[in-house]
């Protein structure tokens, strides 16, 4: 087995959207990145898809916008709820001060490999795959590096900064004994396909029918299908049977109704844990969280992604001076990067913990209220209210715009 050591300014652990970002934006700005990816790819079912205006942005600040367009995907330029059969127009994006006011459904595995793609064309990136970041490398309680586990043997990095951008279970924040505080969240989410037929309808947002909430997002061969549950109530479902699922399904959005025999086995359905959560303190001397691993966020609106992405850049930013001068980050430093993306991030978290609780009012109990929530009463009497969560939901707060140049 090998014992491998190298050095880098900045060692970033998990090659998700925050992690895969910010190595691109540090590497493109001259200094040298590895990033370590467990997976041997970016091929899995649960990863979420939406690319919001907030990242569009992003793209065509870096000059990337025309290549990420010609990336399969579909556009969004507006959402829509149904409540009990009632259309209501939830976020419409067409007026946000964008380069391209949509909403990208792109595989997050395909944004992730064209990000990847930009930043392998700069010397100063790589990327280990199949690499899992195991133990912090310390001196005097000063994190120095990451000690990794490869298909071939051990990895020893040593950098000037680590990053944590290894998720909602980040052993990143573990190992640094940062503290999180956890939100209780209500719900769940199943998660399957359903081929497209002929005759189908267009895109749809979230269906409120009969007391139950599915989210569809058109994938143009495919519908990718959201079913939300109260947590812990995924093995109920189970024991009533697959036929009783199809059922529900069914009722629930009447047009699948020769949709559903795709769904074979429990294997079809993926159970995706809702978790809520912020690092009281998104660093360590030498150490920084971000994305999921400093906040997880629940897949209501969709904004994870595009928050992970926010942080990498804010992170660049800030950072991107000392890190090419191979100056000591500071605490300070660190703490400003916390300062700029905390209140975005928890805001963002509030509204999603609103709504989650107006979906489930209690524990055991799925059932929405057959009332249209007060909310969405004032979106449909007034349209133009619907810039509002287009803002919110397809910008953030705070966006952040690129800092950092391209040295070549
Ligand atoms: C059910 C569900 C649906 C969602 N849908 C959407 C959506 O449609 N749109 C949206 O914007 N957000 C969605 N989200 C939220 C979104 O998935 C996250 O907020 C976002 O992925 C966070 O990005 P990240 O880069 O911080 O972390 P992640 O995407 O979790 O990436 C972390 C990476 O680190 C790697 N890793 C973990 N541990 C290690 C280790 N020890 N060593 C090396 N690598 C490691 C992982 O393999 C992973 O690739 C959803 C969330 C859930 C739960």
């Amino acid at each position: 087995m090998k014992h491998e050591k190298i050095h880098v300014a900045c060692c970033i652990c998990g090659g998700g959207p925050a992690g895969i970002m910010l190595g691109y934006l540090l590497a493109r700005a001259g200094i040298k990145v590895a990033v370590l990816e467990k997976h041997k790819d970016f091929f899995r079912d649960f990863r979420g898809d939406t690319i919001h205006p907030s990242t569009i942005q992003l793209m065509y600040e870096l000059d990337l916008l025309g290549a990420f367009l010609k990336v399969p995907h579909q556009e969004i330029d507006h959402l829509t709820a149904q409540f009990n059969g009632v259309d209501v127009l939830v976020a419409d994006f067409k007026h946000l001060p964008v380069a391209k006011p949509i909403l990208a459904l792109m595989p997050q595995w395909d944004f992730l490999n064209f990000i990847t793609a930009a930043a392998e064309k700069y010397s100063t990136f790589k990327l280990y795959r199949e690499t899992i970041a195991t133990q912090l490398v310390k001196d005097n309680n000063e994190v120095r590096g990451i000690m990794a586990t490869t298909p071939d043997g051990e990895l020893e990095i040593t950098a000037d900064l680590v990053i944590g951008a290894d998720g909602r279970n980040s052993i990143i924040r573990k190992l640094a004994g940062l503290r999180v505080i956890e939100t209780g969240v209500p719900i769940d989410v199943l998660w399957f396909r359903l081929a497209r037929q002929k005759g189908d309808p267009g895109q749809t947002f979230g269906r409120f029918e009969k007391g139950r909430i599915m989210v569809l997002l058109d994938r143009d061969e495919y519908w990718q299908c959201a079913l939300v549950i109260a947590k812990g109530d995924y093995d109920n479902i189970k024991a009533a049977g697959l036929d009783a699922f199809r059922t529900e399904i069914e009722q629930i959005t009447p047009f699948l109704a020769h949709h559903t025999e795709v769904l074979k086995s429990w294997d079809d359905i993926n159970l995706l844990s809702v978790a809520i959560d912020h690092l009281e303190k998104w660093y360590a001397p030498g150490l920084l969280c971000i994305g999921d691993a400093a906040h997880a966020m629940s897949p209501v609106g969709g904004v994870g992604i595009n928050l992970a992405i926010q942080d990498a850049v804010a992170t660049a930013n800030i950072l991107y001076r000392s890190l090419a001068a191979g100056k000591t980050i500071t605490p300070a430093q660190l703490y400003a990067v916390q300062r700029r993306r905390q209140l975005p991030a928890r805001l963002i978290q509030r509204v999603q913990v609103y709504v989650q609780n107006g979906m489930v009012k209690r524990r055991a109990d799925i059932a929405l209220s057959q009332r249209m929530p007060l909310a969405l009463k004032i979106l449909k009497r007034f349209r133009i209210l619907s810039r509002v969560p287009a803002r919110i939901v397809g910008m953030g707060v705070r966006p952040e715009h690129i800092r950092t140049p391209e040295v070549k």
